[in-house]
């Protein structure tokens, strides 16, 4: 099989290898479609440790062609999304049902304690438990499991109820998913900080109310006119001064969720008494929990979330350093790769 393997730091190369043989209870999955996520690019610039060669990809979908000797409960030719996050399912933050703080955790092509080849490959093998049948739905629509399977763990750590007012600071993939899923909760009104065009209008389209400029309106002042301050604001950035952005709109009572991936030596300026005084909240929100992924892909295969936009460029295999390269430049969305073409 092909697989485009990250030789070295910003060097990827299309190789030939045997085929993956599935464990007792894995699943080998012929990938028909894998987002390029920017994890994978951080791993390929060599801002993330990760051994080489290896083969990165982590939001996949495809077609079940062999299982293991125990896997009941599919079948060849069933079709289906991976949970890239393989936790260990016996620690105590396992069992306590908050699996992806796992420190066994293991991530096929993503980020993780233990890292193995992922999705940029014509074929992957994932536990039977880390698949979910996805019926007709189409592998580049049920690629975004993952990633939306992140938004919905994130929309469950903010504790926002129907009509509570949440802010979304960065409209990218990430944002605009975040944006249809607490659509989806009821969550309203929704505003948006985003500095492209194009991001922005799509981020009206697709759910929420008021969209801003934050190169044109300082963001706290025009969200406070716009809706006062908001029940919770989210984090889709990873920048410092973003998240104490979104830190400065929320209400007292109010939670601040950081989802972009911060640089780790990055520190921010805070203030106790305010955390104290008004009760607010500054919180985390890492990865997806088996639930959560789960309920991603209902969310998907019963179209409650519109993805179809979300895709802006589609490469082949032999293409993936073309898809990083824009990426690194912020120009379009979702890429997607399809390792079959
Ligand atoms: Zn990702
Ligand atoms: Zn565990």
């Amino acid at each position: 099989m092909r697989v485009a393997e990250l030789a070295a730091t910003e060097t990827v190369e299309i190789r030939e290898r045997d085929r993956p043989e599935p464990g007792p209870s894995e699943v080998l999955v012929r990938v028909d479609a894998c987002g390029v996520c920017t994890t994978d690019l951080h791993a390929y610039r060599g801002a993330l440790d990760v051994e080489h060669p290896r083969v990165l990809g982590h939001e996949s979908a495809g077609e079940i062609v062999a299982i293991g000797a125990e896997v009941d409960r599919l079948e060849n030719g069933d079709r289906v999304a991976i949970n890239p996050s393989v936790p260990c399912y016996e620690c105590r933050r396992c069992r306590h049902g908050r699996e992806n703080l796992c420190p066994d955790l293991t991530s096929i092509g993503g980020a993780a304690p233990t890292t193995v080849d992922g999705a940029f490959a014509e074929y992957v093998a994932a536990p039977s438990t880390n698949v979910e049948p996805i019926d007709d739905l189409p592998a580049t629509v049920a690629a975004f499991a993952e990633p939306l399977g992140c938004c919905v763990h994130a929309v469950d750590r903010l504790g926002v109820a129907a009509g509570d007012a949440v802010a979304v600071i960065g409209a990218g993939p990430i944002g605009l998913l975040l944006v249809q899923t607490l659509r989806v909760h009821g969550v309203g009104p929704i505003v948006v900080s985003e500095p492209v065009d194009d991001r922005r209008e799509l981020a009206l389209d697709l759910g929420a109310d008021v969209a801003i400029d934050p190169t044109r309106d300082e963001p706290s002042a025009a969200i406070a006119e716009s809706v006062g301050r908001v029940n919770a604001a989210i984090e889709a950035v990873g920048r410092r001064r973003t998240i104490q952005q979104a830190h400065e709109l929320t209400c007292r009572g109010g939670t601040t969720l950081v989802f972009g991936v911060p640089p780790h030596d990055a520190t921010i300026e805070l203030s106790p008494f305010d955390l104290f005084y008004d009760e607010r909240r500054l919180e985390g929100t890492y990865s997806l929990t088996p639930e959560s992924f789960s309920r991603a892909v209902a969310l998907l295969c019963h179209h409650r979330i519109d993805v179809d936009r979300l895709v802006t460029d589609e490469y082949r295999l032999e293409e993936l350093d073309r898809a990083f390269d824009r990426l690194a430049d912020g120009d379009g969305l979702k890429a997607m790769v399809y390792p079959q073409r």
